[in-house]
């Protein structure tokens, strides 16, 4: 019924599409053939993504250059792996090791609401009680608290790259704002669920911009380890962010892509969260 509510909707199953005509994306519902593949990522060994696609549309997001999607449509379509949980269930048999939920794709994204493919996952992760760690932007995530606590190994990431809500939505433009994202972090530590922040990518002129209040607002939120990571640069990915509006400022596209050119803007602004998370108290990673 909530289907019907979001989507217009065809009932012919696999490969059947959907879409979303208040927010202009398309949903498709498909097959996958694998549930867990061998995950490249520091302290992974599989990685899950429920969906492909993802309605958040970040314009920093690197996912479509991995899959060689088109850059322009990304946050416009999503494709629902129908069969996932199915093949999961088969898969847990015989994988073993650490579950990266959403590595391409944010596992709580809107259309979770009405699929429920990653809360269908989750519950095959908990009957085998399988390492996980999951990375999200949504305060979707805290629908699944009661299911999560159930597991003796997990972790949930949530990625704030700005305290600025207004700013936030020119970059992350369908995500929970960064304020709600912090609330969701306290909800999450008061449920005892251990959870670091994402402070990634480092957007610069914006993440630089208040990092004192950034990495205190973490500290506040009860979240002991923070992760940060620069922004990676693809091939025919800054021409592709130059089209947002945020960059019809020039002073801002300037001092962005000077910035970006600069081969030690990362090494400081790195050096900069380290030495905050140091007198905060936070344990501090590095992904980049
Ligand atoms: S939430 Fe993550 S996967 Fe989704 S568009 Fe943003 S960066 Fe990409």
């Amino acid at each position: 019924m909530i289907l019907r509510d979001l989507f217009s909707y065809s009932e012919e199953g696999a490969g059947a599409k959907s879409s979303n005509p208040d927010k202009g994306i398309d949903v498709r519902e498909v097959s996958c053939h694998t549930a867990l593949s061998r995950s490249r990522l520091p302290g992974l060994d599989f990685a899950l993504n429920p969906y492909e696609g993802c309605e958040h549309g970040c314009i920093y997001c690197y996912a479509p250059y991995v899959l060689k999607a088109r850059p322009s449509l990304w946050g416009k379509w999503v494709n629902a792996r129908m069969n996932i949980p199915t093949l999961l269930r088969k898969e847990l048999k015989t994988k073993n090791g650490m579950i990266g939920i959403g590595t391409v794709t944010d596992p709580y994204q809107p259309v979770e609401k009405v699929f429920s493919l990653t809360r269908r996952c989750l519950m095959e992760i908990v009957r085998k009680d399988a390492p996980a760690s999951i990375l999200t932007k949504s305060e979707l995530v805290i629908r699944d608290i009661s299911l999560i606590s159930e597991l003796s190994r997990v972790e949930i990431g949530i990625t704030v790259t700005t305290m600025d809500d207004r700013i936030a939505a020119k970059f992350e433009p369908q995500a929970t704002p960064p304020s709600r994202r912090l609330e969701v972090l306290r909800e999450l530590n008061d449920a005892g669920i251990e959870t670091y922040s994402m402070v990634g990518p480092i957007i610069p002129l914006v993440t630089d911009s208040n990092l004192e209040t950034l990495v205190s607002e973490i500290a506040k939120s009860g979240t002991r380890r923070v992760m940060a990571d620069g922004l990676r640069v693809r091939p025919g990915m800054l021409e592709e962010m130059h089209k947002s509006e945020v960059f019809n400022d020039t002073d801002f596209r300037w001092g962005f892509d000077r910035a970006i050119s600069s081969a030690s803007y990362f090494e400081k602004a790195k050096l900069r969260i380290e030495e905050l998370c140091a007198d905060a108290g936070l344990a501090y990673e590095c992904a980049f």
